[in-house]
């Protein structure tokens, strides 16, 4: 397929058209082979001997994402976590790291209590800000600034372009932790960017069946070489099926994405109006702060993400979320099925966020049953 020539949809549609040479199968098959026979003279011509470092399955998802991302290559991994872990598990012993305040939880608690282990220094910063990520920086000893954007769970955004050139001029890398943007609507490496990271068991699976991760490089260097060896040599390789199932969900990506994005946007607009709510966080709101940048970086819609702050505080918050009858309880984002969750439950009383945010992940299903649903929940 001459994907260069055909729109990111169709490309992701057809799974970049690969059928199966042998067969004409338009769904290639799952290898589930550990292990793959080495040429009579001891060589392994094929370019597969086992099957930690070389699974036939990743091929497909791996090239569709690179081609997605606009990227050089990509790497799945066994869950996002595993993805972000070997970005910072690559890095030379005594690096100094930036990261934002305001991100996935897990991975704050990961560099908080493990990114020491590994010789890692961590600032928390307030990343939307060039000029706080500029005072930041440790130019000699900084090697990665990590972002997050919009970033979990009060949507904030953050500019690639301008983190991309401020990392470049202190000599460190930037990551973006794309997850809730996807690549339908920011393409962080065309902004600067020098790795992508999907918590892939969201969006990109769509169905809430597969914990997987990804990482896409724009460039073929040695740090990349060093995290195909961390993913390898360390083991936290993603199931073959899983790898299937991920490249299924990434076929419906657009019609998924653009859908959540279309309500997101008309749940976030009515609920602005509504006489309980505190404020409403997300980035297609002209009020948001991060508005103009993310009208700059992201095409298409604002995401599928957005937290409401509850009048009356955390009880209060909680009450709402025990009465949805359309919304599901429970933690995650970026399936076909809405969810709703108190996130400081989750956070613990370390995190940035509001005791009164609930953050919403908006599927697939008729916005105005969603609005609906939230309002008489609201209501009480
Ligand atoms: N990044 C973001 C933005 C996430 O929301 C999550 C999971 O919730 C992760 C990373 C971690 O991904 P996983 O749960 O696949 O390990």
């Amino acid at each position: 397929m001459k994907s260069k020539l055909l729109h990111p949809a169709t490309i992701a549609a057809q799974a970049l058209g690969w059928t199966d040479p042998q067969t004409g199968a338009v769904v290639l098959p799952v290898h589930v082979a550990t292990t793959f026979q080495r040429d009579p003279d001891n060589q392994y011509r094929r370019g597969r001997g086992y099957g930690r470092a070389d699974n036939p399955t990743y091929d497909q998802p791996q090239a569709l994402l690179t081609a997605l991302e606009g990227g050089a290559d990509s790497l799945l991994f066994a869950s996002g976590m595993a993805a972000a872990a070997a970005v910072f598990q690559s890095l030379p012993r005594s690096a100094h790291v930036v990261a934002p305040r305001v991100m996935y939880w897990g991975l704050r608690n990961w560099l908080s209590n493990f990114a020491e282990n590994w010789g890692i220094s961590v600032d928390f910063v307030d990343a939307t800000s060039p000029d706080v990520l500029r005072m930041a920086m440790r130019p000699g000893s900084t090697r990665l600034v990590w972002i997050e954007t919009p970033a979990n769970p009060l949507w904030s955004i953050t500019d690639i372009a301008a983190a991309a050139e401020i990392a470049h001029a202190a000599g460190a890398i930037l990551a973006v932790d794309s997850t809730a943007a996807t690549p339908v609507l920011t393409r962080p490496t065309a902004l600067g960017a020098d790795l992508v990271m999907h918590s892939a068991t969201k969006y990109l699976n769509g169905h809430s069946d597969v914990i997987a991760g990804s990482l896409t490089t724009a460039h073929k260097d040695e740090f990349w070489e060093r995290i195909a060896r961390t993913r390898s040599s360390g083991g936290a390789i993603l199931g073959s099926f899983e790898a299937y199932l991920l490249l299924r969900g990434m076929r419906t990506l657009f019609a998924r994405v653009e859908r959540a994005c279309r309500s997101a946007q008309q749940v976030a607009e009515a609920l602005c109006a509504y006489p309980r709510i505190v404020e409403v966080l997300y980035p297609g709101l002209a009020a948001h702060p991060g508005h103009m940048v993310a009208r700059r970086q992201m095409a298409g819609g604002f995401g599928g993400m957005l937290s409401i702050r509850v009048k009356g505080g955390a009880a209060a918050a909680i009450t709402a979320a025990a009465r949805v009858e359309v919304w599901q309880r429970a933690t995650s984002l970026g399936g076909v099925e809405s969810l709703i969750e108190h996130r400081a439950s989750i956070e613990g009383p370390d995190s940035p966020v509001p005791p009164d945010l609930l953050r919403l992940s908006v599927g697939i299903e008729d916005a105005a049953d969603l609005i609906a649903d939230l309002e008489a929940a609201l209501a009480g």
